[in-house]
């Protein structure tokens, strides 16, 4: 008798624990660990996991797993076993840890089928699929040859295709070949009558490209013939069909040409080692690689993963979700062509699911993706690099709060593989596990070009006002934005967004428009005359009187993208610009549209937010403006400082990146707060260690740890009394070393109609703490359960809002 240990889809804590099932008979070849499991639950049928297979049982009375939803486990042993350590780590429900490594398409409400992917005569193959291409699941379960047809799954001879609703179902040709040897073929075309002329041009053709497979479309337009005609020759055997899946390439109208490596310069070279002795003696170590903007870092992450797979070994390659750009995507391509899969949040659940089935199937040897590529079912890993380290976006915001970084080397170690971390400002956290050797530090100093770093030169703008000028763009921005149109130079212009916003003031009052559902101002979208709400999505139109006084004096203020375009209009009419932000950049592809059509030369300015700071790389750009540097420092966020740091140095790394040197102008009201100077000089170093101090003072990371503990519900009272409990309850469970502020209101007091009240816990060292904090979510379990109360734990939060 075999018993299997299910993690139920129920998603809730109660239920966060394996529960014992047994295998009926039937299945018992079947059922394997990773696969998904359909059983009952009370009175109803739901989907689990099954983490493992026993022989034994404590439980009497078990009940029986209804049936399998799958043929082939979905997640292999390690990746078990890191759904468990998440589970752990970020304090998630495992459900929550499995589910998010699988692809959305995979979600149980998409209809089942089976496809058959071998047409070689079979009689057991074609017993089971008839003349048919598919059957479906519930076919096949009918005719109980569910076991026998996971035998040709395990074989690949056929596979479970899950059916995605809308546009992503799946497109197969008909690729044509044929058995015959040539001199065959000379020999039929003896023999077809005088009047069949398109076989005999069929034929010819296979006659000229010998061994060749080509779509059916293809074949009849190159060798003018007609599809009657290819069907008469495959009945006469003569040619041959076979369906193969054109998979949904986003790529497929690009081209890349191949690269070759570059002769590594000596820096570079001195870099690489210390990677490439890893990779050859299976070690699992973690590298920052520290090397300012244009230093030639992707290209050590290139020649890495040639050395990766030389040794026969997989690659997985996390960049920031912006910077996929066409750009990026085209430098992996073209060195490993179609080795490579590329994930990210452009691609329809369609897409993504054939490229995660590339990876199982083994088709591809590198992924590039954004976060949650970190998942990638390769088994064999060789090496992992995660570009741009220290941006935000690594951190997931919702559960499983994870961070790509922690789980990238959780995996190194299982694999026993390195893990390059690279950025041209680290995150602080790293570069103090850098400064004490837990990471191993590499450094590249100079830029490929031998270019110094950009000038930068910082504007005060609170100078620009008393001497009269009230324009967005100070006097000396303005001269060189002019200077660059003259040598048909381009400019990048930086509008930061963050914590900055659009509204809409009355001028006689004072009234500003607020979001009904949400403490927050609505920002203002100038093309559809709206205001929304950034944080629920309410929006309505602008008041033509004040709701407040009835006074018509209404307008909006802020510096919105669409507002820069329109003053660059009038203040340089001849200037053409292109402007990114997410109104502009919404629709599918046409982030990469705007940006290909910059690269060609079609504008001369290109005006955008945090967007455009990363990853571009085009030889005519020598001039960065950044309009308003210092809008992020007044977030309520400890990390602010670090932000806007790393915002400036990344975003004047655009300029000069080639033969032309670049310039740099920063414009802020606050010009001689430290992040914004140093910036200036582009020195991370003296910039670590100023802020390491602050840190230090402020007991806040590197220096402690923290976990932020957010309640929220629709009553203020309630919120506020159940977030003083919590308080109070891990209050008295923490050493006296730790520190726990609050509770108080989050920086957004209400969204969506939440009250939001938050408890930070700072700590050094608490072996307890996930204890703790577990015991207190069960503590809470029934106000969460029936009276909507809400708690969320993020274990080394990175949003402090
Ligand atoms: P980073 O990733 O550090 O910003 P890149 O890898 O983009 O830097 O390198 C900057 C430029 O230098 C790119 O255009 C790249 O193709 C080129 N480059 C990198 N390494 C070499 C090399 N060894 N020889 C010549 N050119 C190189
Ligand atoms: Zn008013
Ligand atoms: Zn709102």
């Amino acid at each position: 008798m075999k018993i299997a240990s299910v993690i139920v889809d129920v998603p809730a804590m109660q239920t966060d624990k394996l529960f014992d099932y047994l295998v009926p008979e039937k299945w018992e070849n079947t059922i394997l660990p990773g696969m998904r499991v359909i059983v009952p639950f009370g009175p109803r049928k739901i989907q689990g996991f099954v983490t493992a297979l026993k022989a034994d049982s404590e439980v009497e009375h078990l009940r029986a797993i209804i049936e399998p939803q799958d043929l082939v486990p979905v997640l292999n042993g390690e990746l078990l076993a890191l759904g468990d350590w998440l589970a752990e780590e970020t304090l998630c429900l495992k459900i929550s840890a499995y589910q998010v490594m699988l692809p959305a398409a995979m979600k149980a409400k998409y209809e089942k089928s089976i496809r058959r992917l071998d047409h070689q005569a079979n009689p057991l193959l074609d017993e089971m699929f008839g003349n048919k291409e598919e059957i479906s699941w519930k076919e096949a379960e009918a005719r109980n040859i569910l076991p026998s047809l996971q035998k040709e799954v395990k074989n690949g001879s056929a596979e479970v295709v899950y059916a995605v609703k809308s546009k992503a179902n799946k497109k197969m040709v008909r690729m044509i070949s044929s058995p015959l040897s040539l001199d065959e073929l000379n020999e039929k075309i003896g023999t077809i009558p005088g009047n069949a002329v398109k076989q005999k041009q069929l034929l010819q053709f296979f006659l000229v490209h010998p061994g060749a497979a080509v779509p059916a479309p293809e074949l009849a337009k190159t060798a003018d013939a007609s599809s009657a005609a290819i069907k008469a020759l495959i009945e006469k055997g003569w040619l041959r069909e076979k369906r193969k899946e054109l998979y949904r390439d986003p790529y497929e109208h690009s081209t890349f040409q191949k690269s070759d490596p570059h002769v590594l310069t000596t820096d570079q070279k001195q870099a690489i080692q210390p990677v490439l002795s890893s990779i050859r003696e299976n070690r699992s170590e973690t590298f920052l690689l520290y090397g300012v903007t244009g230093s030639g870092k992707t290209e050590i992450y290139l020649q890495s993963i040639q050395a990766v797979l030389n040794e026969g070994k997989e690659a997985i390659v996390l960049v920031p979700e912006i910077s996929l750009t066409p750009q990026m995507v085209h430098r992996f391509k073209s060195r490993f062509g179609k080795d490579v899969a590329v994930l990210h949040s452009g691609l329809s659940i369609g897409e993504k699911y054939d490229e995660w089935r590339k990876i199982i199937r083994k088709e591809v040897k590198v992924v590039v993706g954004a976060r949650s590529a970190i998942f990638a079912p390769f088994e064999n890993i060789g090496m992992i690099i995660i570009d741009e380290e220290h941006e935000n976006s690594y951190k997931q915001e919702d559960n499983p709060r994870y961070h790509a970084r922690d789980v990238a080397i959780f995996r190194s170690k299982i694999h026993h593989c390195p893990v390059i971390l690279g950025s041209a400002t680290p995150s602080l956290e790293s570069f103090a596990r850098a400064q004490k050797n837990v990471y191993t530090l590499l450094r590249m100093g100079k830029r490929m070009n031998n270019q110094p770093l950009p000038d930068v030169s910082i504007v005060d703008m609170r100078e620009e006002l008393r001497t009269g000028n009230r324009s967005m763009f100070s006097t000396a921005l303005f001269e060189k934005l002019q200077d660059r149109l003259e040598k048909k130079q381009q400019t990048v212009l930086l509008l930061n967004k963050r914590g900055y916003s659009s509204f809409v003031m009355c001028r006689d009052c004072g009234y500003v428009m607020q979001c009904p559902n949400c403490d927050i101002s609505l920002t203002y979208h100038r093309h559809t005359n709206e205001m929304k709400c950034h944080y629920c999505g309410y929006q309505t139109f602008v008041p033509q009187v004040c709701p407040e006084c009835g006074s018509s004096h209404i307008r909006y203020f802020g510096t919105g993208t669409q507002k820069v375009e329109e003053e660059l209009g009038k203040l340089l009419p001849h200037a053409r610009v292109i402007r990114m932000d997410v109104d502009t950049t919404s629709r599918k592809g046409s982030h990469e549209r705007l940006l290909k059509s910059f690269a060609n030369g079609e504008a001369d300015i290109l005006l955008g937010t945090q967007m455009i700071a990363k990853g571009l790389d085009f030889p005519n750009i020598t001039l960065v403006g950044v309009l308003n540097a210092d809008t992020m420092l007044h977030l309520p966020d400890f990390r602010a400082s670090e932000k806007t740091f790393q915002l400036l140095t990344q975003v004047s790394g655009r300029a000069g990146r080639h033969e032309l040197a670049g310039e740099v102008v920063v414009q802020t009201y606050t010009p001689e707060h430290y992040s914004i100077q140093l910036a200036g000089d582009q020195d991370y170093e003296s910039f670590y260690r100023q802020e390491m101090m602050m840190r230090k003072v402020g007991a806040y990371p590197p220096f402690y740890y923290l976990a932020l503990i957010t309640v929220s519900h629709e009553n203020v009272m309630k919120t506020v009394a159940a977030a003083e409990k919590i308080a109070r309850f891990v209050q008295s469970r923490v050493s006296g070393q730790s520190v726990i502020l609050g509770p108080a209101a989050c920086p957004v007091p209400r969204i969506k109609n939440r009250y939001r009240y938050q408890c930070l816990i700072k700590y050094k060292h608490e072996p307890k703490l996930k204890e703790t904090l577990t015991t207190l979510l069960e503590h809470f379990q029934h106000q969460i359960a029936s009276e909507g109360l809400s708690i969320s734990i993020d274990v080394n939060p990175n949003r402090m809002m």
